[in-house]
Parts: structure tokens; sequence; C-alpha cells
């Protein structure tokens, strides 16, 4: 990603000729200045790819030491408060982990609005509208996959995914996989078709084999007000469509059981996100619901479990929520310390 630093934008400056600590230092300099352009938004930004991403869990200001994120496979019953040491409930934050993606978006788009709605404050990197960097990194989760084409409700058709645009022999069955994330984080068609959408980053140990990337498709429901937005993607990969499919299914089971045996309570319930702050390997952290309000028929929670800029996006599970069948909502902003607030969503039909 840094060989278009420089080429492509002027804000980027040159460091494509070698990289030195000053280089270094006016890069993260910028991705500060960009990160706070968002206001209580939490994507994570970078003007050098991968490796100024970790510099920058390094430097966090939010969550010195990440003492409360634990990675994914490490996750264990004793990471979950007394009361909660639940196998079905390890079993089902596994699954949503296993579902939780990473958004690397590489473009921002000419839509974006310059202010929030009824607000006077800048909407998220509107002053980067129609540029390539600075990079961002968000978090989204998979909430639900459909076979389509010769594979769906004897329907025809071709695989829309880009590989089988450029083939010339498109595939005639395929998977549909819908990802929830943040608004502010992929906006519209124009950015999702710059995203990378990655799949089991679970660890920076052999990454490069187990991650699996996928071309964003488009942005089907976008709701500005909720900041909630359904991205989907394409795979003809029928193997890796039926393995998202049946994990995606298991988890919604499990939840209903797990939502059904702890009931609800008006506050203090257990709430867990699984995100890929900074854009790194795959976080799990729990805390617990703080507030709860309704914004018009739909439910905003309040959270302790700590996020860091690129949780933005992340699924956050408040068990226990009275709706079994539908109870993820995007991580969306840092209200306060420790305060941590949740998109209302966008509501799905399939
Ligand atoms: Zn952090
Ligand atoms: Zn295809």
């Amino acid at each position: 990603m840094a060989e278009q630093c420089g080429s492509q934008d002027s804000d980027c400056g040159s460091f494509e000729k070698g990289d030195t600590e000053d280089h270094t230092l006016e890069r993260l300099r910028l991705a500060a200045e960009a990160r706070l352009t968002q206001g209580v938004y939490e994507v994570e930004v970078s003007y050098g790819g991968e490796a100024d991403l970790h510099r920058e869990k390094g430097r966090c200001g939010k969550n010195p030491g990440h003492k409360n994120f634990i990675p994914s496979p490490q996750f264990s019953l004793t990471h979950l408060p007394a009361g909660f040491q639940d196998k079905q409930l390890l079993e089902t934050i596994g699954l949503c982990a296993q579902l939780t993606v990473r958004l690397v978006v590489n473009y921002t788009s000419m839509s974006r609005p310059e202010f929030l709605p009824n607000s006077k404050s800048a909407y998220p990197f509107s002053r980067f509208r129609g540029k390539t960097v600075p990079y961002r990194f968000g978090s989204g989760w998979l909430f639900d996959a459909f076979p389509r084409g010769v594979l769906g409700e004897g329907k025809g058709g071709e695989c829309p995914c880009s590989e089988c645009g450029q083939s010339g022999k498109p595939s005639s069955a395929w998977y549909e996989l819908m990802f929830l994330t943040a608004l502010h984080v992929v906006f519209d068609s124009e950015e999702s078709k710059a995203t990378d959408v990655e799949l089991f980053y679970d660890s920076d140990v052999d990454r490069d084999s187990t991650v699996l990337k996928l071309a964003g498709g488009c942005v089907e429901m976008a709701d500005i007000e909720t900041d909630g937005c359904l991205l989907v993607c394409w795979t003809h990969d029928l193997d890796l469509g039926d393995k998202l499919q049946a994990l995606s299914r298991q988890r919604w089971d499990l939840m209903r059981e797990i939502n059904m045996r702890y009931t609800r309570e008006e506050r203090g319930g257990l709430v867990v996100v699984v995100s890929h702050p900074h854009g790194c390997s795959k976080q799990v952290t729990v805390g617990w619901a703080v507030d709860r309000s309704d914004w018009t028929g739909l439910e905003v929670y309040r959270y302790s479990a700590d996020t860091c800029p690129g949780s933005s996006g992340a699924g956050m599970w408040p068990v226990g929520w009275a709706d079994p069948d539908f109870s993820i909502l995007p991580h969306s902003k840092g209200v306060s310390k420790g305060v941590n607030e949740c998109s209302p969503g966008v509501v799905v039909v399939d």
C-alpha cells in the first residue's frame, strides 16, 4: 500500500524513497490528525499500511497496554466474569469471533456529507472525499450467507464477483455474504468496491496462510441516522460459502439459547465485543451494559467493554437481550472514558 503513497495524493508526502524515522513520525502525525477529524468515532487510519498499525497500537492513548483485550484464539472461560463462565457462552463467542472481519477501506467517497445529520460536527473523513489515502481500518461481522444462482431457489444468473466479471466464464453458483458494520466505516458502494473484507485474521502468526481476503461488493442498506451499514460480498468458493453459512446459523441458534438463559437486565448485563483494534489481529473484550436507551423504537446500548480505533463496526453482543433473534449491533463510538456506544443497526429482512 505504501507505494501508492505520495504518487497519488498530495496530502500524503513522499514516503516511498526509504523509510526514515522522520518519515515514520510524519506519517503518524498525519494519521493522528486524520483520526481527530472523526470526533468520537473509532476508525483506525494509516498513511503507511500494516507496519504503522502496530506502531499506532503501541502508542494507543485510549487503552495503553490493551490489558483487557484478549486475542481471540486465547479467549477462555477464565476471561468471563463469575456467573457467566458457561461453556456454551464461550462457544458462541468463539463463533462470533470466527465471523468477525477486518475491513480495509482504500477510498473515501465523494458522497460523504460535510456534516453529521442534524449537527454542525463534521461527518467522519469528509475532508478526505475523493482520496485514496489515508487507508481506513474498521471491523464488521457476517450476518448471514445465502446460496444464489442455481443453488438458490431454482434461479439462474451469474456470480456478480469481480473475478467472474473479468473471467468471461462466470460461475452459475455462488454465495451472497451479508456483513454488518458502521456506515462511517464503509459509506456507500463507491467505498465498498475499494474495500477488502478479511476473514480469519485471528493472529499475526501465519497470517498470510490463514487470512482470507474477499473483495467488497456493494452497500445494500445504509442508514445515516443510525450509522448502520449492510455490506454484501459474493464468493463462488462454495466450500467457503457452505462453511460460513453453517457457522452463521450455528451462531444464531446458540445465541438464541444463551439470550434466553441470561435474562436481560435493565442495567448491568454482560457485553461482549469482538473487533480488530488498530486494524491489528482480532481481540475479544468483555464489560457491562451501563445504559440502554430507545432511539425511535430501536435500542442503543452504552457499555464498558473496551474498544479502540479500528473497533468501529465491530459486533457488540449484549448477552440476554430480549429479542433473541437479532442481538448483535455495530459498535459506533467512544462516548467518554470507559463508556462506548453502539449503533441501533439496520433492520434486515431476508
Ligand atoms: Zn488501543
Ligand atoms: Zn464469482
